[in-house]
């Protein structure tokens, strides 16, 4: 059962809520109907999805690899926060094994691109949150608790992965 048909009236009003939150890749604000944001929820790990044939196929579909924070079609608020503050980590600890490993100047590059577009990204929701009054602020961050309490109970899309067969003899 995905974590969208899980929701409960709690749940709905925290959606109401971030629906309300959604930005683009740019910091523009997008905001959605409450129905269209669980729709588009199920896609990524670090943000909602618009591309067509992407959520179609359940987010299993993306055509540029999942780099979100250079797409037109991500869609985040600020229950993705964290999980954007944790995606830019791991981006930062790629581009240190990159460095690592004297790839060429084309693979540093991009890490680094996408590194700062999630910086940026999650900059500006902070200064949106920054701008809201105390008490419309507190509710909406219980709100996006409320939703990655959720999320983390239900079923995810997991970003693909290759899968290394590491047994002797078995070069798969
Ligand atoms: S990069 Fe992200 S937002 Fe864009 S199509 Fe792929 S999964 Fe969707």
């Amino acid at each position: 059962m995905s974590w969208i048909t899980a929701i409960t009236c709690i749940g709905r009003a925290a959606v109401k809520l971030l629906s309300q939150q959604v930005i683009d890749r740019n910091g523009t604000a997008r905001p959605c109907s409450a129905q269209t944001y669980e729709h588009r929820s199920i896609a990524v790990p670090f943000g909602g999805c618009t591309e067509p044939s992407n959520v179609k196929a359940g987010g299993y579909a993306c055509p540029i690899r999942f780099q979100c924070a250079g797409c037109g079609f991500y869609r985040p608020d600020p229950s993705y926060l964290p999980a954007i503050e944790d995606h830019a980590n791991s981006l930062r600890a790629d581009r240190e094994r990159a460095r690592a490993m004297d790839a060429a100047d084309f693979v540093v590059d991009n890490l680094t691109s996408e590194i700062t577009a999630y910086e940026e990204i999650a900059e500006k929701m902070q200064d949106r949150l920054a701008a809201l009054p105390d008490d419309e602020r507190a509710e909406l961050e219980d709100a996006a608790v409320m939703l990655r309490r959720l999320r983390a109970g239900g079923d995810r899309v997991p970003l693909p992965v290759t899968v290394i067969n590491r047994q002797e003899g078995n070069p798969r």
